[in-house]
């Protein structure tokens, strides 16, 4: 179970899949990408299985995007397959979410979600928490999207590190964490994003460990935004040096 986020000026892809590498001793059962593609159009691929077999059919997302992230799965609800693998993407196709953790109250979450006509491909607790974004962003044209994650966030317990994208938000990840950790990486016109440092230590050695309750929107316009998940007070990050 591992995340990677990038947003900068090099191959997203080979960012990536190698923090995912790097990542492998954390253990996992599938592994998925995506990537900020033409237009900024989402491209997606996942599979049950290694790093390796992600490659195999991925490899024609090599060398274009800027923007993107990667999941190493360890399964919890639902089985490991292609299908219950992560990212997941909301119903109208433009949010996505990678997440490690639990969401205990998924259940109910997605009663209501249902009810309100939401459909799931996966049988993840992470589907349903992508689609509570959508929600809340469906239900008030005014809720931008780091906002409606924060909303979806205050709905959910449980213990989770995510990173979340959304199409018309180009260039910019947002992430949260409870339970599971998340350090951000600062780089020089660029951000990442993972578990733990080992996948941007050679980029950059200033990071952020992200703490508990806390959430962040990356913009290389804007800068990093930490924000606290319950009550969205600004939190002044504290930069560590990574020692090697
Ligand atoms: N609960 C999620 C799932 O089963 C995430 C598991 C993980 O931590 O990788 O898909």
């Amino acid at each position: 179970c591992g995340i990677v986020g990038y947003t900068g000026f090099q191959d997203a892809y080979d960012i990536v899949i190698n923090g995912l590498r790097r990542l492998e001793y954390r253990g996992y059962d599938s592994a998925g990408i995506v990537l900020e593609g033409e237009n900024n159009a989402f491209d997606v691929e996942k599979t049950k299985g290694k790093v390796d077999d992600l490659v195999s059919i991925s490899s024609q997302l090599k060398g274009y995007a800027k923007v993107g992230m990667g999941h190493t799965r360890w399964a919890t609800h639902g089985v490991p397959s292609d299908r219950n693998s992560h990212p997941h993407l909301s119903n109208n196709g433009k949010i996505a979410i990678v997440h490690n953790g639990i969401i205990e109250n998924y259940d109910t979450i997605k009663i209501m979600l249902t009810d309100k006509g939401f459909t799931f491909k996966s049988e993840t607790d992470t589907e349903v928490l992508v689609n509570l974004v959508q929600y809340f962003m469906d239900i008030n044209s005014e809720t931008d999207f780091p906002t409606a994650v924060r909303y979806a966030l205050n709905e959910v317990y449980g213990a989770y590190a995510i990173t979340v994208m959304h199409e018309d938000y180009p260039g910019i990840l947002v992430v949260g964490r409870l339970g599971s950790p998340l350090a951000i990486g600062i780089g020089d016109k660029e951000y990442f994003i993972a578990s733990d440092a080992s996948p941007f230590v050679e980029f950059t050695k200033e990071a952020i460990y992200l703490e508990e309750g806390h959430m962040a929107t990356l913009s290389l316009e804007k800068g990093v935004d930490i924000r606290t998940i319950k009550d969205n007070s600004k939190i002044v990050p504290e930069i560590q040096e990574l020692k090697l």
